[in-house]
């Protein structure tokens, strides 16, 4: 069972690639960035596109946002290999712009067939760019840190670590929803 989430998710991955999907931001990329954690996992963690480090590693959330996260999951007593964290992006956007929806939009059906595999308990979304494909009409400044119901999966909407890290307020903000994790988990 282990083995075999492993490997549906190596062929969603292949899929991307066979699919050529997004190619102007492939050839502008390192690599394809897919998600990283285990497979088994009962949190899910989407973030927007690979930066720099990403890209170069070919592993999520490794720069600067990437140990805040880790940070966090500390703070809930977890570690990044019991969680799976993502993008909704797969490659690097040159420049780090931020991703145009069109990406998002095809990027979408992986992203969902790499939930399906998985089946978490929990989603988690940071910063508004996952958020908004996931669950639609919401805004961020507003749901933050409330679990919300939608489509038959439990999401929580938090903001983007790399948002969070230089600001005072919304780091705090950040720590504490993150801080309400466990609890939410228990519930489900
Ligand atoms: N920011 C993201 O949204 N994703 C990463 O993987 C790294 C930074």
């Amino acid at each position: 069972m282990t083995h075999t989430k492993q490997l549906q998710l190596d062929k969603i991955r292949q899929k991307i690639l066979d699919d050529n999907v997004c190619p102007e931001l492939a050839t502008g990329a390192t690599q394809l960035v897919f998600g990283d954690g285990s497979a088994q996992a009962e949190i899910v963690f989407i973030g927007e596109a690979p930066g720099k480090n990403e890209d170069l590693q070919g592993k999520p959330f490794v720069g600067a946002a990437g140990k805040f996260l880790n940070e966090m999951l500390a703070m809930i007593e977890m570690r990044r290999e019991d969680v799976y964290i993502t993008n909704i992006v797969k490659y690097r956007p040159l420049d780090n712009r931020d991703p145009f929806p069109e990406e998002k939009q095809a990027f979408l059906p992986y992203l969902l067939q790499q939930l399906d595999v998985i089946k978490p308990k929990l989603i988690v979304t940071l910063g508004r760019h996952s958020m908004d494909v996931l669950l639609p009409g919401l805004k961020i400044s507003q749901v933050h840190g409330q679990p919300k119901r939608y489509k038959g999966k439990i999401y929580l909407p938090l903001f983007h670590p790399a948002a969070a890290l230089y600001n005072g307020a919304m780091r705090q903000t950040l720590i504490d929803d993150f801080a309400k994790i466990p609890a939410i988990i228990k519930l489900i």
